[in-house]
């Protein structure tokens, strides 16, 4: 052990008002990133005060998502400054890598203290919500996550197919394990409005009824009512601000999918 003395994660505390959610998905490609990205853009745009750990340690895409990519945090009186991006305050592992082109290859014990880093030694100030964008599956950082902060509630993410609905809620029954709460169940790549006659024809490329069957599954296995928070339509624009950098409920405010995943914030 070394000299310092361990510090407190401060969202843990009793008195605590942030309320902290743990972005989940069964695998990866379902939206999870981009729909917390966004998700906490539209919370910083309504005047919530937002933090997100970008804990995805592989997959780590918030930071290009919300256009800080490269970016490297300061250190003041040794509390790490977490980024600010588009008035949410993130840290990620990609601000910690040696360069773009070196994979992270961390074991779990080093993955544990990393999460632990985050939470305790960055400077959030108050927050009103922490987000954590999780790694795909049910791995080493969920379970850090719980045994950290056992007042994190799950937000699971799926697609309507039923081939991933059952990995999503694979997922979020870990919550069973961890007796954490299961906030809700966010459904991505719900239909792609048709492109001729708008959102009264709604092609379902990836089939139907995904988040709802986790929803009601979780509910189950939880015996409680989990709630389905949104279903976001596909949007090539969805895809294209997030590989600039700006979220796309800032960009496109107007569109179906940034109303949908408003409202999904605003239900958090
Ligand atoms: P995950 O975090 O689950 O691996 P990502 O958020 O990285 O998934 O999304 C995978 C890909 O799908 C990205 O290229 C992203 O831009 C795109 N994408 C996600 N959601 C949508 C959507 N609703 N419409 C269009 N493209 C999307």
């Amino acid at each position: 052990r070394g000299g310092r003395p361990e510090r407190e994660i401060p969202f843990i505390q009793p008195g605590s008002l942030t309320r902290v959610y743990a972005v989940a998905s069964g695998k990866g490609g379902v939206g999870k990133s981009s729909v917390t990205a966004n998700l906490a853009a539209a919370m910083a745009a309504d005047g919530v005060r937002v933090g997100l750990v970008d804990a995805d340690i592989y997959g780590h895409s918030a930071p290009r998502m919300l256009g800080v990519e490269g970016s490297r945090p300061t250190v003041v009186d040794s509390m790490i400054m977490p980024i600010p991006a588009h008035g949410v305050k993130l840290i990620s592992t990609e601000m910690f890598k040696q360069d773009r082109d070196t994979p992270v290859a961390w074991r779990g014990p080093m993955l544990h203290r990393a999460l632990q880093q985050f939470l305790t030694d960055v400077y959030w100030g108050d927050l009103d919500i922490l987000l954590l964008d999780l790694p795909p599956g049910t791995g080493d950082v969920a379970i850090s996550l719980a045994q950290l902060m056992p007042n994190a509630e799950i937000v699971v993410v799926t697609t309507p197919q039923l081939a991933a609905a059952e990995v999503a809620e694979r997922a979020g029954s870990i919550a069973i394990q961890t007796h954490q709460q299961v906030a809700g169940v966010i459904e991505n790549m719900s239909y792609l409005p048709c492109p001729h006659c708008g959102d009264e024809h709604r092609l379902e490329i990836f089939g139907s009824g995904g988040g709802q069957l986790v929803a009601d599954g979780l509910g189950r296995r939880l015996g409680a009512s989990i709630p389905l928070l949104g279903e976001i339509p596909i949007d090539i624009g969805l895809r294209e601000s997030g590989d600039v950098g700006i979220p796309f409920v800032l960009k496109e405010p107007d569109a179906p999918a940034s109303a949908a995943l408003r409202d999904a914030a605003r239900r958090l």
